[in-house]
């Protein structure tokens, strides 16, 4: 299994808090602090972590702005990588609003 890879801004910092690399690696332990999944390969771009299937698809049941969360990923990502995908969702977010 590939490092943790520790986003300043992830949230929360279960490492921090004693819990490892909880939501830190491709295909770990789900991010939510009461999933205890493994294999989450869906990178939360609000959180800056990895969650489970399930968690990732019941947040993308609530899109903001006309977008989804959560992307399913195929490996872990970098650091350029996680700060990649937020930038490019917040660059749609802001193009939904315009546009409504
Ligand atoms: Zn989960």
């Amino acid at each position: 299994m590939a490092d943790p890879v520790f986003h300043s801004s992830r949230y929360p910092k279960h490492n921090e808090q004693g819990r490892g690399n909880k939501g830190q690696i491709f295909g770990g332990e789900c991010n939510r602090t009461r999933c205890t999944a493994h294999g989450a390969t869906w990178f939360n771009r609000g959180t800056y972590a990895y969650e489970c299937e399930q968690h990732a698809k019941g947040a993308n049941a609530f899109p903001t702005d006309g977008q989804v969360p959560c992307v399913e990923t195929d490996g872990q990502l970098t650091l350029d990588m996680m700060n990649f995908y937020v930038t490019e969702l917040k660059a749609k977010m802001a193009m939904h609003r315009k546009a409504q």
